[in-house]
């Protein structure tokens, strides 16, 4: 039943870097929407039907007014913000259930701690659930006094930093508002450092100062403090924005560290299921769930590293203020590149799933029949193997490969100086090509049908990456600039990848029939790309807004 509850968030996991534009963009592109390739087979008819009725994003249906602009905001009926917006309890209780699922994590945050030890509470020890519970009730309190979300606190200190004892800072983050992650040294400095807020930060001082001081001549000197790196602030507003250090659920300055560091600790924990997480006497039905929420782990990661592909990092600074900042500043190519490397090498290669034939075999589900368990009795014992990885790689692809997250990428592209090594869209669209078709490389010679030159999970991925390709060839002029250029890049792939196809030699039947019908695939399509009316791609079903199939 675990399992399950984890299996339903990862889609919304998934969802966090689509922009408003881009959520606009999915409506009509269903089999780009995790929502849609992420959910059971058995729902995913309804979830295309529940995303077409619905706006394109929740804050098309939230009230206009400002959050905190009501003068009883708080007081009647209302625990924090308008409209219940505040996550972070749900957030942490998935953070500590992370923690209660893996006991692994209990004693990496337990290391160097003297009082790791004592009572438990409901299987949790005090230790780890005390100083939880005490964040939640200080966030909750932040919004009781008037504070609003800070999604910047948590980019003011490195990893390595936080998990050193020379650390000089009383908090971790620069506000309880933020919605921090646990912080677990998974390697990444000599320490395991505070893994909650322990205490407020400089951010909620500040802001407490500036909203309580009475006296008005006071207030300038209070807001002269604004550029201060520990006072960094953006809300929920700017949380819709293509600003990455705005992410919710993100951590440590550089955000690109706690994504390899999550990933570290996904592949250290997922070795452990079998033995470690399930019990004598537990049912193997606990390794699925585990799996599962190392899955939710893992995209999470690879979505916070694909938000820093393209956009800006934005502040509020105004004219005259102390620092002189430009409002708008940009991500360094180094950083872009890195985000990159690190979507692709997480999820496109087999190696990044780490699902084994053992694993394969005791993964299953335990069944309920009452509330919150129903999903259970329509989900098949067997982990649902290219389903569940094909969903999460077509989810992966449409990071990359839509044309808003690539329309930012090219307007990146003018906005620096041309001397400036800035990733491009070309660059990014030809990545993508050379990792999910690597295999054209190098093919080895002797092969066979158990042991294909390219493996079952590769083979649905490139199937999956031709048909984005040739489903944006075959767009309809949307006339966006940048979606043009896509579509002349898009073409350029697919011929290129069709010359290596024909080129390359394969002895096992089921490279030879894929490589010789994504070929087919690819002449077709660009046979039909210059017709007059052409629209979308003829080779796999589109659902319109009512569910019904198209062609
Ligand atoms: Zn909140």
């Amino acid at each position: 039943m675990v399992g399950l509850a984890w299996h339903k968030l990862l889609p919304e996991v998934a969802m966090q870097s689509y922009s408003p534009e881009a959520r606009e963009w999915l409506k009509t592109h269903p089999n780009w929407d995790p929502r849609v390739r992420l959910a059971s087979p058995f729902e995913r008819s309804d979830v295309i039907k529940r995303i077409a009725s619905e706006p394109a994003h929740p804050s098309l249906q939230t009230q206009t007014e400002l959050l905190g602009d009501d003068e009883f905001d708080g007081l009647s009926q209302r625990v924090s913000q308008v409209n219940g917006k505040c996550m972070y309890p749900a957030f942490q209780a998935a953070e500590l259930s992370m923690a209660r699922l893996h006991p692994e994590v209990l004693s990496m945050l337990a290391e160097g701690n003297e009082e790791a030890d004592g009572d438990m509470l409901d299987g949790v020890p005090d230790w780890f659930i005390g100083p939880m519970l005490r964040d939640v009730i200080m966030h909750e309190t932040g919004h009781t006094i008037g504070l609003r979300h800070n999604f910047k606190a948590s980019t003011l200190h490195d990893m390595a930093d936080m998990n050193n004892d020379d650390f000089e800072h009383e908090a971790i983050c620069g506000s309880v508002m933020e919605y921090s992650p646990i912080n677990i040294n998974v390697g990444d400095g000599p320490t395991q450092g505070d893994f909650t807020m322990m205490t407020i930060g400089p951010y909620d001082y500040w802001a407490i100062e500036y909203g309580y001081t009475t006296d008005e001549e006071s207030l300038p000197s209070i807001l002269s403090r604004v550029n201060e790196p520990l006072l960094a602030y953006a809300t929920d507003e700017d949380a819709m924005d293509a600003d990455p250090s705005t992410r919710r659920f993100d951590w440590a300055k550089n955000p690109l560290d706690y994504a390899d560091s999550q990933i570290r600790l996904v592949k250290q924990l997922r070795v452990t299921l079998l033995d470690r997480l399930v019990k004598d006497g537990d049912s193997w039905g606990k390794a699925r769930s585990g799996y599962e929420m190392l899955l939710n782990k893992q995209f999470s990661s690879v979505g916070i590293a694909a938000d820093w592909l393209s956009g800006t990092l934005n502040n509020k600074s105004r004219k005259g203020d102390p620092g002189d900042r430009n409002p708008i500043e940009e991500i360094s190519p180094e950083t872009q590149r890195r985000a990159l490397r690190i979507v692709l090498e997480n999820t496109m290669r087999d190696e990044a799933w780490q699902l084994d034939s053992d694993l394969l075999h005791k993964m299953t589900v335990e069944k309920w029949w009452d509330a919150g368990g129903m999903g259970s009795m329509r989900t098949e014992p067997a982990f649902p193997i290219h389903d569940r990885i094909g969903g999460l790689q077509a989810s992966a692809l449409s990071m990359l490969l839509n044309p808003v997250t690539l329309g930012r990428v090219y307007d990146g592209e003018f906005r620096n100086e041309s001397n400036i090594d800035v990733l491009t869209m070309a660059e990014v669209v030809q990545s993508v090509t050379d990792e999910v078709w690597s295999e054209l490389e190098n093919m080895p010679r002797k092969t066979t049908n158990r042991n294909p030159a390219i493996s079952s999970l590769r083979r649905n991925l490139q199937n999956e990456h031709l048909s984005k390709l040739i489903e944006l060839s075959l767009e309809q002029d949307s006339g966006s600039p940048a979606a043009r250029t896509l579509q002349s890049l898009v073409r350029l792939q697919l011929n290129e990848i069709k010359d290596a196809i024909d080129s390359a030699n394969a002895s096992d039947t089921y490279t030879r029939a894929h490589l010789a019908d994504a070929s087919t695939r690819i002449r077709k399509a660009l046979d039909a790309q210059f017709a007059v009316g052409s629209a979308p791609a003829p080779s796999f079903n589109i659902r319109n807004r009512f569910g019904e199939d198209t062609q």
